[in-house]
């Protein structure tokens, strides 16, 4: 049995979820140790329990010590069966990181899955849905599958409430991808959305955006959202190029005022187009297994994250893949999965 340090480098729940995630694609039985110690409330959180059940769930596991609050489980998986599930976070914990628990087994599976998924689909420290959509799904969908997402509603922290269904076509293999270059930036878009707060926030947001990053009247876009259960604001910026979209997304919180929120993504999105690379940090860590589970592809990417480097290390504990880091020039690098190491 594989055991997995939840306490290395980043120490947070993406351990636990690629673990969960090429346990059930593998068969391989797991136990982890030390959930999430390098986060403030270590363990498992409600949303991490859900990953957990659901992933459980799709493959038929038995699973020791899923509890709240846990610090360890041991997990053994059955075999996959693709299907309608429905999985709820039951508190605004992310929707969207359930999801990618439980893709990666669904997307190679022998026939299509429909999940309906509650909770947080616009939360901080996840990816939040119009990333999924415009640039996540966008780019899995080139390696052969046909995944699609539908928001119903929205949920922001902390009234959660969330709801999207997502439909998982497999393909009949998995193809590399590559991104090493981006071409030309074809638009670029500041989106501010509100939902039962004042529209002027979502107005300064997308105003200051717009003058940070030099954009003209008509790429300034305010969402005012309804039917969300609680307040919620988030602001993206949309990076059209030739190749893909790169979404960088700012949420608003309680005691940060929207010139905050608006300055931090606008400088995200600054890093990324003076960075000259097609994949952006978010994708850089979600792209690895995917690739991986096609056994080849290259991207080039900017400052490798914690998120990245973490899950390369997880991703060689379940797979015989080979992936190669090369800086050039500094702080640049290419991600290569060359295929298996043995
Ligand atoms: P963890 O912090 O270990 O729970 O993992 C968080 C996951 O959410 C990683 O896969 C990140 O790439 C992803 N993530 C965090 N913030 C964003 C964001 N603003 N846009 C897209 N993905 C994000």
């Amino acid at each position: 049995m594989l055991t997995i340090d939840g306490s290395a480098g980043e120490g947070g729940g993406q351990i636990l979820r690629t673990a969960l995630a090429l346990s059930t694609v593998t068969g391989k039985p797991f136990r982890i140790e030390k959930v999430r110690s390098g986060r403030p409330k270590p363990g498992l959180l409600r949303q991490h329990l859900t990953a957990v059940k659901a992933a459980a769930t799709i493959s038929n596991a038995t699973v020791d010590g899923a509890e709240l609050g846990a610090g360890a489980i041991t997990f053994t998986p059955g075999s996959v069966s693709p299907g309608e599930f429905a999985f709820a976070v039951g508190t605004a914990g992310s929707a969207t990181l359930v999801l990618q628990t439980v893709l990666p087994a669904l997307l190679i599976a022998p026939s299509p899955s429909k999940l309906i998924l509650e909770g947080g689909t616009h939360n901080p420290m996840a990816p939040p849905f119009d990333f999924l959509v415009k640039s996540f799904l966008p780019l899995l969908n080139r390696m052969g599958p046909t995944v699609t997402a539908e928001l119903e509603r929205p949920g922001f922290y902390p009234a959660g409430g969330g709801r999207f269904n997502v439909t998982i076509i497999p393909p009949a293999r998995l193809l590399p991808l590559e991104m090493l270059e981006r071409g030309a930036i074809r638009t670029i878009h500041a989106r501010a959305v509100v939902a039962n707060l004042w529209r002027s926030i979502a107005v300064r947001e997308v105003n200051l955006v717009g003058r940070l990053l030099s954009l003209s009247d008509d790429a300034l876009i305010v969402d005012e959202i309804h039917g969300a259960l609680g307040p919620g604001n988030a602001v993206t910026v949309e990076i059209e190029t030739e190749h893909h979209t790169e979404v960088f997304t700012g949420f608003g919180e309680v005691n940060v005022r929207a010139e905050g929120v608006a300055t931090k993504v606008a400088q995200e999105a600054r890093a990324y187009i003076a960075s000259g690379v097609p994949i952006g940090r978010y994708l850089a860590d979600q792209l690895l297994i995917p690739m991986a589970l096609a056994g080849a592809g290259r991207f080039r990417t900017g400052p490798l994250s914690r998120h990245t480097t973490t899950n390369l290390e997880v991703i060689r504990q379940f797979l015989d893949v080979e992936i190669d880091l090369v800086e050039q020039p500094k702080r640049i690098w290419t991600v290569a999965v060359t295929g298996t190491r043995n």
